[in-house]
């Protein structure tokens, strides 16, 4: 397949790589990254022309509306637009009726998984769009990633990808909070693993990814909170969250409580960079 990809920072470049690694012609564009392996194009229009697929992996909606603003009507009618970015659900929407109305299939196709589920191409899509956009993406899919959920129209597959995240902000947080309680009144770490972990305050932030250093399985906290998973992007990932919940008038006090963390975790204090599990060192002395 003649596929353009946009957009070839930390996850688009790998996610790239799979596809040529594996017999598809590959055209990239990146206004600033010029990675190696890959044919780039001058614009993104010329990347987009000879295109059956358009994959962008871009960083946030405003980016993603101006990038399809010129390659939808570069692209050839059948073609699709598949967005891999994560971005506010009205973006996804705009562009998936901006393509459909130039005669495109759209997907909107977020991952979860980090930059090594995609150089691995294990990532998991998140997808919105027809049965018909999926049914070209999906061989493409398969390669850059293990798992597709299909979770409804334009625009749910970022539906489904900020909810996941709110969870694992709120829930990071809290387990944060709970390791830094437990330090005040005395109460061992590996004694509140134990406990927690096997009863109802078991998670997935606390089981898979312990933000407490030498307790549970290898996670960030091991590697001096080196991400793994940027503090600024969980922020990213909370503020489309709430600017999501505001539009429809959902209530959701504990993810903004999250958002209201990690904001100050990374613009006021030393979070950028690090990984969001963080925020225990920045509530517990004990390291
Ligand atoms: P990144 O900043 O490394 O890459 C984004 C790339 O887009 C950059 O190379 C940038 O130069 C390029 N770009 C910006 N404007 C452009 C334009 N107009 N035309 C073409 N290229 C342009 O970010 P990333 O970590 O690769 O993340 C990409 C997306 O994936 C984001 O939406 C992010 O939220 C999401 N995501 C990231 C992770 C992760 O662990 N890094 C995990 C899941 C989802």
């Amino acid at each position: 397949m003649n596929i353009a990809f946009i957009g070839l920072g930390n996850m688009g470049a790998p996610m790239a790589r799979n596809l040529v690694a594996a017999g598809h012609t590959v055209t990239g564009y990146d206004t600033a990254a010029t990675p190696e392996g890959l044919t780039l194009a001058e614009t993104a229009a010329g990347a987009a022309r000879d295109a059956e697929v358009v994959i962008t992996m871009l960083p946030n909606g405003a980016i993603l509306r101006r990038v399809a603003a010129d390659v939808i009507p570069a692209m050839a009618p059948g073609a699709a637009l598949l967005d891999c970015s994560t971005v506010d659900v009205d973006s996804a929407r705009a562009v998936a009726e901006q393509a459909d109305a130039a005669g495109l299939l759209a997907l909107d196709a977020p991952v979860s998984g980090g930059i090594g589920g995609a150089e691995a191409g294990t990532l998991t899509f998140m997808v919105g769009g027809s049965d018909a956009a999926l049914k070209k993406a999906q061989p493409l899919l398969d390669i850059m990633g293990g798992r597709t959920v299909h979770c409804g129209p334009s625009g749910n597959g970022q539906a489904a990808k900020i909810c996941n995240n709110m969870i694992l902000g709120a829930t990071m947080a809290v387990t944060c909070e709970a390791f830094a309680l437990a330090d005040k009144l005395g109460l061992d770490r590996q004694a509140m693993y134990d406990v927690a972990s096997t009863s109802s305050g078991q998670s997935w932030s606390l089981t898979t990814y312990c933000p407490a250093p030498g307790v549970g399985p290898t996670s960030p906290s091991d590697n001096g909170y080196q991400p793994g998973f940027a503090a600024e992007l969980m922020a990213k990932d909370l503020g489309l969250a709430q600017q999501a919940a505001r539009a429809v008038g959902a209530v959701t006090p504990m993810g903004d409580a999250a958002l209201s963390e990690y904001t100050t975790f990374v613009d006021a204090e030393d979070g950028r960079g690090r990984d969001f599990s963080a925020l225990l060192p920045r509530l517990s002395d004990k390291s």
